[in-house]
């Protein structure tokens, strides 16, 4: 079986792993970025990215579709005072294979290797039971002595290396549990319509019936409609939400009138109840929604893998370059990430906790953000 060398192994070239590959470079390591996808390739989002990104990633206007001015929260079919977004929070919304493609150029620009269509099937240990790499479905082994796992939701590093056994004992059912299932589809409407219909306004609708939400996030030429709700606490299937939405709810049925489905209506699992620690072992590190970094209350999960995938890429080369990849070392990832972040995702998980009411959650973080505007968009 081929092999070869590299000092750190990032799988997965979402937002997460293309910030810790591009840090990794950056920080003088031999960085391979594994993903088992062609690129540019899509990932089921909204697509709403936050100011902080955009500035600090400088994401050129050419990748984004709107500057999001507004929110518009329905409540039922009741629309409430659209909420005004200044400049420090507001979201631009971004299409993700034009999105995630920039990320990734950074990373190769940096000087990581990019392995496109090569899914990774497991973490590989020596005799010490320390790790020496990945084992791929159509490239070999690639070696390294640090893994990054930022393959989403579904994480393979995490489970083939152990992480699900100590979070989830390995049932399936409990790794449910802390996720959401989203459902999703692009509809294609004139740009014109959209900007008299909808504006630069994000819509989220809140009903009764459903532990979740559904949003109408604008681009340019394209309404991203979606439900989430969480998998645990749903009276009938996530389509029938979604179908419902778009063919019942009065805003809804006005805001979409004339547009045609591009595609297909997609479904794909997302964490939503708090991150799952520890994100470290020995050699291996976990960022973005392999280790659940996504907010439950907003769904927003690009912000956090890219801050969690920047100090992720910046610990694995420091361990590469210290020959240093025990997991003492590298526990001061997860002390930076839950600095920087950690403080945020669990407020999002408390309030839906404390609430049990996605509405009155988004009510309490809102109330939040402004808050601590300044620790979580430092500028
Ligand atoms: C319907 C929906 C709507 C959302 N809307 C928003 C939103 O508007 N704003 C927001 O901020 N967040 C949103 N999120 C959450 C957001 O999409 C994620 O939090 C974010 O993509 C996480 O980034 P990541 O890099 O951790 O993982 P991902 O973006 O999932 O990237 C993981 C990568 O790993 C690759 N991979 C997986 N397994 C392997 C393997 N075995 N070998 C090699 N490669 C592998 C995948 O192909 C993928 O490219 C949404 C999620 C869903 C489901």
């Amino acid at each position: 079986m081929s092999s070869r060398e590299f000092d750190v192994i990032v799988v997965g070239a979402g937002p997460a792993g293309s910030m810790a590959a591009l840090h990794a470079a950056k920080g003088g390591a031999k960085t391979a970025l594994v993903e088992m996808d062609r690129l540019p390739r899509d990932k089921l989002c909204g697509g709403g990215v936050n100011a902080w990104v955009v500035k600090k990633l400088n994401i050129p206007s050419s990748v984004i579709e709107r500057r999001i001015e507004y929110a518009q929260v329905v409540a039922g079919s009741r629309k409430l005072q659209p909420v005004p977004w200044p400049g420090f929070l507001a979201w631009r919304t971004v299409m993700r294979p034009s999105f995630d493609s920039y990320l990734t150029s950074l990373a190769v620009e940096a000087g990581a290797e990019l392995m496109e269509s090569t899914p990774v099937e497991s973490v590989i240990f020596g005799a010490e039971k320390e790790v020496c790499g990945v084992k791929t479905k159509n490239k070999g082994v690639l070696r390294s002595k640090v893994v990054v796992g930022a393959d989403g939701v579904s994480s393979t590093i995490a489970r083939t290396s152990g992480f699900w056994k100590n979070w989830f004992n390995d049932d399936k059912r409990k790794w449910l549990e802390r996720c959401a299932y989203c459902v999703e589809a692009h509809f294609e409407l004139p740009d014109r319509e959209i900007d008299k219909r909808v504006g630069n306004t994000i819509y989220l609708f809140y009903e009764k019936s459903l532990m979740g939400y559904h949003w109408i996030f604008p681009k340019k030429g394209i309404l991203t409609v979606g439900t989430g709700c969480a998998t645990t606490h749903r009276k009938k299937k996530p389509i029938s939400y979604f179908n419902d939405f778009v063919k019942r709810n009065p805003i809804a049925i006005e805001l979409l009138k004339g547009a045609r489905l591009l595609g297909k209506v997609k479904g794909a699992y997302v964490p939503f109840s708090g991150t799952f620690t520890s994100s470290y072992g020995d050699g291996v590190l976990l960022a973005g929604d392999s280790a659940g970094m996504v907010g439950g209350v907003t769904g927003e999960g690009i912000y956090f893998a890219v801050r969690a995938g920047i100090a992720a890429g910046e610990f694995a080369a420091e361990a590469a370059l210290n020959n240093d990849y025990s997991a003492e070392f590298l526990s001061y990832y997860e002390r930076r990430w839950k600095n920087e972040i950690g403080k945020h995702l669990e407020a999002q998980a408390r309030f839906l906790r404390e609430t049990q009411n996605p509405l009155k959650a988004m009510g309490s973080y809102t109330t939040y953000t402004v808050e601590h505007q300044k620790e979580l968009f430092p500028q």
